[in-house]
């Protein structure tokens, strides 16, 4: 029998109606007693690490989870962590890089009706969850609503729906059907060889702007005022800022110049941002900016934060964006 780790952090799946609205209250042996036949089927363990709404989890949480994880996963075949899934995406983001090389599942998972309540989808989630320890996918995943989702890849769509979440510009890496689980692309997390290593530093000093026609460029004064390293931009289509009447691009070569790297990806969910195609990208690519590529914007901001925690030099922030950790991106 496979044994697993259950570590639970709150979210929906853990929470019941309070005064104040839905809050996390249910422990980790509660959710256990909820999956008899699983216990019946592995060896589980579990643990409650926290008790949050997920947009209360912060890069601090994603560390601790992170310690957790690398502490206990010589013991475990996986893990297994409840999690709000508001922010699920950034977490499962953040882990890929802090767990680098990691070579079993460490699968994400949540509900968006919690655990003890009529027509949860909590149990068919977790069901998905263990389903994806089962048969052995490496790496950091989301399962949800039937499906296994590379969790740098994962976006969460809808508020109510219970196909919250889709991988984006990747295929799902499985899917459940009666018959089982159908694998399309087992090992699409873990791309690079060698031993595990937690590699939890991370710099919180990221800003994300989402532009708009007519953004006044004095933004990125505040920004710089404020000290950020790295900023991430979601730009117009395949990647554009304005540069008549607001110039932006001239804002944004200053803050290169002076050593704050600046990411710029699309504000389209599907397909890559090419910095390439038209003028108003390739102005920003002469300012020095790092296209984002096909990243998701989870994927890139937590990387970013990542990479401003491994190293000081924007070089090598660039040589981050440049290699491929966990399937996150598609380099040319
Ligand atoms: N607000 C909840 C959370 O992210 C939503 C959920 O879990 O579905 O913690």
């Amino acid at each position: 029998m496979k044994k697993i780790l259950l570590l639970t952090t709150g979210g929906t799946i853990a929470s019941r109606w309070t005064e104040q609205g839905l809050s996390p209250g249910i422990n980790c042996q509660d959710i256990l007693q909820m999956l008899p036949v699983l216990q019946e089927n592995f060896i589980i363990n579990s643990k409650d690490i926290f008790n949050l709404d997920s947009s209360n989890v912060q890069p601090e949480e994603w560390q601790y989870m992170a310690e957790v994880i690398a502490e206990a996963l010589p013991r475990y075949d996986g893990i297994i962590i409840t999690h709000g899934t508001d922010t699920m995406a950034y977490t499962a983001s953040a882990l890929s890089y802090m767990l680098q090389n990691l070579n079993k599942p460490v699968v994400l998972t949540g509900a968006q009706i919690p655990i003890e309540q009529m027509f949860t989808d909590a149990e068919m989630n977790l069901q998905v969850a263990f389903a994806a320890v089962n048969i052995g996918i490496s790496g950091v995943v989301i399962a949800f609503d039937g499906k296994i989702i590379n969790g740098c890849r994962s976006v969460k769509v809808r508020t109510l729906g219970f196909d919250a979440f889709e991988s984006i510009s990747a295929p799902y890496m499985g899917e459940v059907y009666a018959d089982g689980v159908h694998i399309k692309s087992k090992n699409t997390c873990v791309l690079r060889k060698g031993t595990f290593k937690l590699k939890k530093e991370l710099c919180t000093d990221v800003f994300l702007l989402k532009l708009i026609p007519g953004t006044n460029p004095e933004i990125f004064d505040w920004l710089q005022q404020m000290k950020y390293r790295g900023i991430v931009i979601e730009a117009f289509g395949a990647g554009g800022t304005h540069f008549e009447r607001r110039n932006l691009t001239e804002k944004l070569k200053k803050l290169v110049e002076s050593g704050v790297s600046i990411v710029v990806c699309s504000q389209c969910l599907y397909e890559k941002s090419d910095l390439s195609l038209y003028e108003v990208g390739r102005r920003l690519l002469e300012c020095g900016v790092i296209p984002g590529r096909d990243m998701t914007t989870e994927a890139i901001v937590t990387k970013l934060m990542w990479a401003l925690g491994q190293t000081e030099n924007p070089l090598e922030v660039r040589q981050i964006f440049d290699t491929n950790y966990a399937g996150e991106v598609t380099l040319e």
